[in-house]
C-alpha cells in the first residue's frame, strides 16, 4: 500500500473502538487493526458486564464489543481482523506491518493492545476459565455470593480483588507463594483487618479441581514441599498484568513495567504523533468504561495533531 494514512488504530476493545468511533466521524477516515485472536480485547472473554454505564440490565462483554465495531463501522471505519507485527513509529511518516506482509505507512498511529492477565500457567486453570477460574473481581465478584473463593497473588491486585470479594464471598481465601505481600501496606493492613479473609502463605498453587466448574485446588508448601487439597467454587487468579508492548520496545519510552508513557493526563507519547491508550497505559484502572474514555482521548488528540501537521 502506498498510500499514506491519516490515522492507523492498532488494537481493539474499548479503547480501540472508541478511537475508531470518534476519528471516524472526524472524517479521518482510520484503519483499525483488531488483531487475531484478540479482536475485542479482554471483554471477549468475560460473561455479563454489569458496570458499563448505560446498560440497566447488563450486557455480554462480547455483545458489547460487536456493538462497538459496529458503531465505528458504521462512521465508516475500516476495519482489520489482523495483527500488526512490526512497527517504525519515529519519523513523520510510521511504517507498519501486518500479519499478511502488507506494509501500511500513516501519518499518526494510535496504540490500543491493551494488556494480558498474567496466567499461572496451569492446564485445567485454561480450562476451566470462566467456570469458577477468573481474573476480574470487578466482573465476576458477583457470581460467588456466599462462596468460599481462592484469590492468588500478593501485590495490591490481589489484595484489592481479595477485599473487594469479601463484598459478596462468605470467605476470601488469599494464597501466597512467599511469607509476605508485596502490595502497599495500607491495602494489606486494610486486608489482615478483614474478618473474611484468611492467608495462606509460603503456598502455591498447582493445579485447579473440578470437571465442569471450579470445586478445589492443589496446593504445594513452598517450605516443607506438602501438598495439599482445599474446597473452592472459585479461584481469582491476580498475579499482576502484561502490557502488550513487546513491539515498542526501544522505539516508544515505555516504564519499568512496560507501560507505555504518555504526557501528563494527555495520550500522547514520546514520539510525534503516536498516542496510547487504554490498559497499555493505564495500570491502575483497568476497566472497560476507562479504556473508552482514554480512546476517546486518543482520537481527539490525534486529530489535533493532524489539524496540525
Ligand atoms: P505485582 O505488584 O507485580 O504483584 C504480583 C504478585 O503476584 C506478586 O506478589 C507476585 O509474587 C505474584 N506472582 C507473580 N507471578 C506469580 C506466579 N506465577 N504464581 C504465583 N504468584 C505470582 O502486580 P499487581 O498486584 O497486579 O500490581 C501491578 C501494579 O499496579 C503495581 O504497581 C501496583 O502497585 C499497581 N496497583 C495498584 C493498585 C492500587 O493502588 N489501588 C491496585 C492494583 C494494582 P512475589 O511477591 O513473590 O513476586
Amino acid at each position: 500500500m502506498s498510500e499514506v494514512r491519516d490515522l492507523v488504530i492498532v488494537g481493539s476493545g474499548p479503547a480501540g473502538y472508541t478511537a475508531a468511533i470518534y476519528a471516524s466521524r472526524a472524517q479521518l477516515n482510520p484503519l483499525i487493526y483488531e488483531g487475531s485472536v484478540t479482536a475485542g480485547g479482554a471483554l471477549m472473554n468475560t460473561t455479563e458486564v454489569e458496570n458499563f454505564p448505560g446498560f440497566v440490565d447488563g450486557v455480554m462483554g462480547p455483545d458489547l464489543m460487536e456493538s462497538m465495531r459496529k458503531q465505528a463501522k458504521r462512521f465508516g471505519a475500516e476495519l482489520i481482523t489482523d495483527d500488526i507485527v512490526e512497527m517504525d513509529l519515529t519519523g513523520d511518516i510510521k511504517t507498519l506491518v501486518d500479519g499478511s506482509g502488507n506494509t501500511i505507512k500513516a501519518k499518526s498511529v494510535i496504540l490500543a493492545t491493551g494488556s494480558a492477565y498474567r496466567e499461572i500457567g496451569l492446564v485445567n486453570e485454561k480450562r476451566l476459565s470462566g467456570h469458577g477460574v477468573s481474573w476480574c473481581a470487578t466482573c465476576d465478584g458477583f457470581f460467588f455470593r456466599d462462596q468460599e473463593i481462592a484469590v492468588v497473588g500478593g501485590g495490591d491486585s490481589a489484595v484489592e480483588e481479595a477485599t473487594f470479594l469479601t463484598k459478596f464471598a462468605s470467605k476470601v481465601v488469599l494464597i501466597h507463594r512467599r511469607d509476605s505481600l508485596r502490595a502497599s501496606k495500607i491495602m494489606a493492613e486494610r486486608a489482615a483487618a478483614n474478618p473474611k479473609i484468611e492467608f495462606v502463605w509460603n503456598t502455591e498453587v498447582i493445579d485447579v479441581l473440578g470437571e465442569s466448574k471450579v470445586t478445589g485446588l492443589k496446593l504445594r508448601n513452598t517450605i516443607d514441599g506438602n501438598i495439599t487439597e482445599r474446597s473452592f467454587t472459585g479461584l481469582f487468579v491476580a498475579i499482576g498484568h502484561i502490557p502488550r508492548s513487546e513491539l515498542l520496545v526501544n522505539q516508544i519510552t515505555l516504564n519499568a513495567d512496560g507501560y507505555v508513557e504518555v504526557e501528563g493526563r494527555s495520550t500522547r507519547t514520546n514520539l510525534t504523533g503516536v498516542f496510547a491508550c487504554g490498559d497499555l497505559v493505564d495500570y491502575t484502572y483497568r476497566q472497560a468504561i476507562t479504556a473508552a474514555g482514554s480512546g476517546c482521548q486518543a482520537a481527539l488528540d490525534a486529530e489535533k495533531f493532524l489539524s496540525h501537521h
